[in-house]
Formats: C-alpha cells, structure tokens, sequence
C-alpha cells in the first residue's frame, strides 16, 4: 500500500519505457480520423512523426497517453502498450496512464501568475503526488536542469512562469512534465511557436532527456526530425480518407532513401 507521503527519489532518473501501438484506429464522431495504425516506439529512442497538416499526427500522438478521450464523441480501437501493458485495459486507472505518459503541447502553457517553482510542482498536485519540502528542492532544480532552464533561472525560482520568454516557458512546462517522473514524453510540435535560437535549445535538452524518458515528437520541421529522431514515421490522409502510416523506419535511412514515392516528396518538401 503507498503512503500519502511518498518521497520521490529524485537521484536516480526513471527509466524510459517502450511503447507500442497496435493497429490504433480514431474516430471523433463520424468522423474516421486514422486507420490501424502499428507503430513501435523503443524504450529511449526519439521517434518524430511527419506528414502534412489534418492527417491524424496530433490524434495518434494523443491516443498513446489517451487524450483524445477529453474529446466529446472521439472512438477508439486497438491497443497502445506500455512495456507491454494495454493502457486501454479497464482495469489500468487512467491517471497511472497520464502520470506515466507525458505531454507538452505546442504553445507553451505555463501557470502564467504562479512562480517558476510552483510550475514545476504543479503536475504532484494533480496526480497526488506528496513529497517533502527538501525533496520538492531537490526535484525542482533537478527538473530545471534537465528541461535545460536551470542557470537561467535558478536565481528567480519566485518570479511568476509567465514572465519568461517563449522559449523559456516551454523548457519550464518540460520541466514540469519531467517533475511527474513519466517514462514517456509525447510532444507535439514543441517548437513551432518559438525562435530558432530556443529551437536548437530544446532539441539539445530532448536528445540529452531520451536516455532516461522515451520521446515521441510531432514536427513539421525535417531538419529537426533529422536532428532529434531515431526513427520516424510519415503518416498521410488521402482525400477523404483517415490517415495512415505510409512509411517508417530509421530516420537517417529514410531522409536518404525513402521507399515510398509520396514519402520521398514530402521529405523534399514537395508537398
Ligand atoms: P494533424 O495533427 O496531423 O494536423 P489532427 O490529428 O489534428 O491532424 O487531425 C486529424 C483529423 O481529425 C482532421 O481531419 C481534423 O479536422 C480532425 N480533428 C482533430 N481534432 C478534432 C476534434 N477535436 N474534433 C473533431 N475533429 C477533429
Ligand atoms: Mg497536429
């Protein structure tokens, strides 16, 4: 039975766990948005998915940690497996799914009038999570440090979140989703709204973070999927129809020698 007082132990990092979807089909109401999906994600790998806008990217990324559900009508069908468990199965509580399975969205979405700290704790509070006054120290500035902030903001843990600059208040919202211990981070389109410069910045901070947190990024950006992924998959919706996966593999093979020929001209930015 775990106690109300937890302590996290903040020295060692969690592990990253592998993921596994398995022919994962949505809809929201009538609509049919993807297709038997199958896709596997490696334990401590980034994996990036591409492909053109409305072909189901942000849905698949969602359906890996259930978020679609928060949609009024949205369906779905297959199974996604966490280190091998469903986390569809009935009997999986929903907040162990999200506590374990991480998300930061495009526009950064800091607790803009609360303070830096209180921003990377905030996710304790929702998933109930207790944990000491020094430990909460040591899981802030451990969380800083790995979202790649701490230096900058180590000497104004008390200043409100909403005051620092995009690119600062997205590495602070993957501190705070760091601060849940997830083994998963799905991110989507993490660096659309920002700077080139906080770009680089954050893609440095998710190639150093796959080691201890498997990473599943939506991008629009090749470059960036060259830079930060492992591997990649290219989804695609054809007129009227719900989206798929065309092609996946090895990034660097697939950039090189893409097997598929609508692959081959999306990555040269045909379409
Ligand atoms: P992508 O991220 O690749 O741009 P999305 O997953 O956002 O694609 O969208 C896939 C399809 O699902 C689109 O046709 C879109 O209109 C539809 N869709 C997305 N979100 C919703 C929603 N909340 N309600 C209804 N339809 C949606
Ligand atoms: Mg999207």
């Amino acid at each position: 039975v775990e106690s109300e007082t937890t302590v996290i132990p903040v020295v060692d990092g969690p592990t990253p766990a592998g993921l596994h979807a398995e022919s994962v089909s949505a809809w929201f109401g009538r609509h049919h948005v993807l297709d038997r999906v199958s896709l596997d994600m490696p334990a401590g790998r980034v994996t990036a998915l591409i492909g053109p806008s409305g072909c189901g990217k942000s849905t698949f990324l969602r359906t890996l940690n259930r978020m679609h559900e928060l949609v009024d009508g949205a369906q779905f069908a297959g199974a996604v497996r966490l280190d091998g468990d469903d986390i569809y199965d009935p009997r999986r509580k929903l907040m162990d799914v999200r506590r374990s399975i991480g998300m930061v969205f495009q526009k950064p979405n800091p607790f803009p009038a609360m303070s830096i700290r209180d921003n990377v704790l905030a996710g304790l509070r929702l998933t109930g999570t207790r944990a000491s006054r020094s430990t909460k120290d040591e899981l802030v500035e451990s969380c800083l440090r790995r979202g790649g902030l701490w230096n900058e903001v180590k000497d104004r843990l008390d200043a409100p979140g909403g005051g620092l600059s995009g690119g600062q208040q997205q590495r602070l919202c993957i501190a705070r989703s760091l601060a849940i211990r997830p083994r998963v981070l799905l991110m989507d389109e993490p660096c659309s709204a920002l700077d080139p410069t906080s770009t680089r910045v954050i893609e440095e901070t998710m190639i150093e973070l796959a080691r201890e947190v498997t990473i599943v990024i939506v991008t629009h950006n090749m470059q960036q999927a060259a830079r930060v992924s492992d591997q990649c998959a290219f989804f695609l919706a054809a007129q009227g129809t719900p989206g798929v996966i065309v092609e996946h593999g090895d990034t660097a093979s697939m950039f090189a020698s893409p097997q598929d020929q609508r692959t081959h001209d999306y990555v040269n930015g045909r379409f």
